[in-house]
C-alpha cells in the first residue's frame, strides 16, 4: 500500500472483511475468500469472503424479510434515510477514495470529483422520489367502476456491477431500489469489492433496517449467477459487458426476472471543422483517457471533419503528452494503471494488431515506461488512419486508445458513426445547431452530448440502444425499472 494512504484506510485494509447479511457482518458458510489487489503493482490489498450459494440464500431470505418492513415504511421516512445515507458517504469522502483508488488504480482525486459525487447525488435525487410514487384513476366504460393503480416495488433485486465505477455504479442501482420500496443484494465485481462493503456498513450506520441492502462479494460465475438463477431474486440490475449481459439475460428468462443490462460502447466523438476545434480536441482527450479509457463511455472513435484533422492530431496528441501516468494516491498522477496484466495484455494485443495492419500509431502504443514498467500502467495512445472495418474501431477495447479518423460530410458521417453494434453515446461538436440536432437525431445512442462530452446527472436517464443494453439508470426511467403497476377494480354499486 502507498504510503500516503490515511489512518482510516489502513484500519479499514487491515480489518477483516465480510459479507453483509440481514444487517450482521457474517463469514461466508464455505469459509472461502478471495484477495483483492491493487492493480498498480499487482500488491494485495485485503482478502474478502467469496459468497456461494448458501450465503445467496441467506442473503435472498434476509432481503424478503426486509422487504415487508422497508416497502410498508412511510416514504417520508425512506427518503430520509436515503439522504443520511449519502451524508455518510459524503462525510467519509477522503478515505472511501483512497479505498476505491488502491482497489480500482483510478486517481483518488478524480473519485472525490467525480464518483462520489455521481454517488451521492444519486441517493439524493431518489430519496425525493419515495414521496412521489403515486398511481393513477382511470375512468373506464363499466357503471359504478373507480379503478385505480398503486406503483409497488419489484421485490428482490440483485444489484451486479463491474469494476471501473465500483460505488457510483452501485448507487445507480441501490439508490432508486431503495426509493421504490425494494430490497437489495449487491454484487460487487471480484477485482474491486471494497467500496461495496463500505456502502453496506453506512447504510446500516444510517439506520437503513437490516436486511434492507445485503453485500455479497464473489465471483460471476459462483455469487453472480446464483443471484441470477434464485427463485427469490425478482430483478437483475446489470451492468457490464455485453457477453456477459447477454448470458444473464438467457439465465434469467428461466425463472422470468426483470432484467436490465448497461452494456458496452464503442461511441463516436464528432468534431465538425466549424466548432471550437482546440477546446473540442482538448475535451476529445479527456473523454479517452480519463480513467485509462476503462469507460462504457469513452469517446473511443474519434471522427473528424477532413479540414481540420491534423490539427485535431497535433491537439490531442499534445494532451496525450501532458498526462502524468502513475500511481492513483499520487495527487500529480492524472492517468492510473489498467485493471490487471490480462487487460493490458489485451489492450496491447489492439494496438500490435493495429501496427501490423499499417495503421500509424501517432503517440503511445507500449505499456509504462521507467519506474511503471513492472506495473500495469499503458500510455496515452492514439491511432491514425484505421478504416472503419478495422478491430480496433469495431470492439471494444476498455484502455487508453484513441482512433482517430476523417469525414468528409453530414452524409458520410452518419451510417460510418453508427456502423457499430453498440449505441451507448456519441459527442457532436458545431456551432451550427441544426447540423448538430440533425446528427443528433440521426445518431444510434442512448446519449447524445453537443459541445460537450461525459456530463452525467442523477436525474438524467443513462442506458444505450441496440448491443449495449436497455433499461436506464438514473433519471425517472431509472425508478421505474423497479417498480410495477398494480390495478385495483372497486365496484362501488350498491
Ligand atoms: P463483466 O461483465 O465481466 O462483469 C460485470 C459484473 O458481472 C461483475 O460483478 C462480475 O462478477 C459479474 N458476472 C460475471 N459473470 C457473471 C454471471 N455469469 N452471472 C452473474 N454475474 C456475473 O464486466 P467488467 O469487466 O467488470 O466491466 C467492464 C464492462 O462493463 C465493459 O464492457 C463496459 O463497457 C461495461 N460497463 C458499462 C457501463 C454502462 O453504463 N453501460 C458502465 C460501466 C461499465
Amino acid at each position: 500500500m502507498s504510503n500516503s494512504a490515511s489512518k482510516q484506510t489502513t484500519e479499514f485494509l487491515s480489518a477483516q472483511h465480510k459479507l453483509v447479511i440481514g444487517g450482521a457482518e457474517v463469514g461466508s458458510a464455505s469459509g472461502e475468500s478471495f484477495e483483492t489487489y491493487d492493480p498498480a503493482f499487482g500488491k494485495v490489498l485485503a482478502s474478502v469472503q467469496h459468497a456461494k450459494q448458501a450465503d445467496v440464500d441467506a442473503a435472498v431470505a434476509s432481503a424478503q424479510a426486509a422487504q415487508l418492513v422497508w416497502q410498508k415504511m412511510a416514504p417520508s421516512e425512506r427518503a430520509a434515510l436515503l439522504m443520511r445515507f449519502a451524508d455518510l458517504i459524503e462525510r467519509d469522502t477522503a478515505w472511501i477514495s483512497e479505498v476505491e483508488s488502491l482497489d480500482s488504480g483510478k486517481p483518488k482525486l478524480h473519485i472525490a470529483a467525480v464518483d462520489i459525487p455521481l454517488a451521492v447525488g444519486a441517493l439524493r435525487y431518489n430519496a425525493g422520489w419515495c414521496t412521489k410514487l403515486a398511481g393513477e384513476t382511470i375512468p373506464v366504460s363499466a357503471p359504478d367502476m373507480h379503478v385505480y393503480t398503486r406503483r409497488e416495488p419489484v421485490g428482490v433485486v440483485a444489484a451486479i456491477v463491474p469494476w471501473n465505477f465500483p460505488l457510483c455504479q452501485a448507487c445507480f442501482k441501490i439508490a432508486p431500489a431503495l426509493a421504490a420500496g425494494c430490497t437489495v443484494i449487491l454484487k460487487p465485481a471480484e477485482q474491486t469489492p471494497l467500496s461495496a462493503l463500505i456502502l453496506g456498513k453506512l447504510a446500516l450506520e444510517a439506520g437503513i433496517p437490516p436486511g434492507v441492502l445485503n453485500v455479497l462479494t464473489g465471483e460471476g460465475a459462483t455469487t453472480g449467477q446464483a443471484l441470477v438463477e434464485h427463485p427469490g431474486v425478482a430483478k437483475i440490475s446489470f451492468t457490464g459487458s455485453e457477453e456477459v449481459g447477454k448470458h444473464i439475460a438467457r439465465s434469467a428468462s428461466k425463472t422470468l426476472k426483470h432484467v436490465s443490462l448497461e452494456l458496452g460502447g464503442k461511441n463516436p466523438n464528432i468534431i465538425f471543422a466549424d466548432c471550437d476545434v482546440d477546446a473540442a480536441a482538448s475535451v476529445a482527450a479527456g473523454a479517452i483517457f480519463f480513467y485509462s479509457g476503462q469507460v462504457c463511455s469513452a469517446g473511443s472513435r474519434l471522427m473528424v471533419d477532413a479540414a481540420v484533422y491534423d490539427r485535431v492530431v497535433d491537439r490531442v496528441v499534445s494532451e496525450a503528452k501532458q498526462l502524468k501516468l502513475g500511481h492513483g494516491l499520487n495527487a500529480d498522477t492524472t492517468m492510473g494503471p489498467l485493471i490487471s496484466e490480462d487487460q493490458l495484455a489485451r489492450v496491447n494485443g489492439f494496438v500490435e494488431l493495429s501496427r501490423k495492419g499499417g495503421i500509424e500509431v501517432a503517440i503511445g502504443g507500449a505499456r509504462g515506461k521507467g519506474d511503471l514498467a513492472s506495473g500495469s500502467f499503458y500510455e496515452p495512445t492514439v491511432l491514425c488512419g484505421a478504416d472503419d472495418n478495422a478491430s480496433v474501431v469495431k470492439e471494444e477495447i476498455f484502455g487508453p486508445v484513441l482512433t482517430i479518423q476523417k469525414f468528409n460530410s453530414l452524409d458520410d458521417l452518419v451510417p460510418r458513426a453508427n456502423n457499430s453494434n453498440f449505441g451507448l453515446a456519441a459527442g457532436i461538436w458545431t456551432r451550427d445547431m441544426a447540423k448538430a440536432h440533425a446528427a443528433a437525431t440521426a445518431i444510434q445512442a442512448g446519449t447524445v452530448w453537443i459541445n460537450t462530452y461525459n456530463q452525467f446527472d442523477a436525474a438524467v436517464g443513462w442506458g444505450g440502444f441496440k448491443q449495449s443494453g436497455y433499461g436506464k439508470d438514473n433519471g425517472r426511467e431509472g425508478l421505474d425499472k423497479y417498480l410495477q403497476t398494480k390495478t385495483v377494480w372497486v365496484n362501488y354499486a350498491q
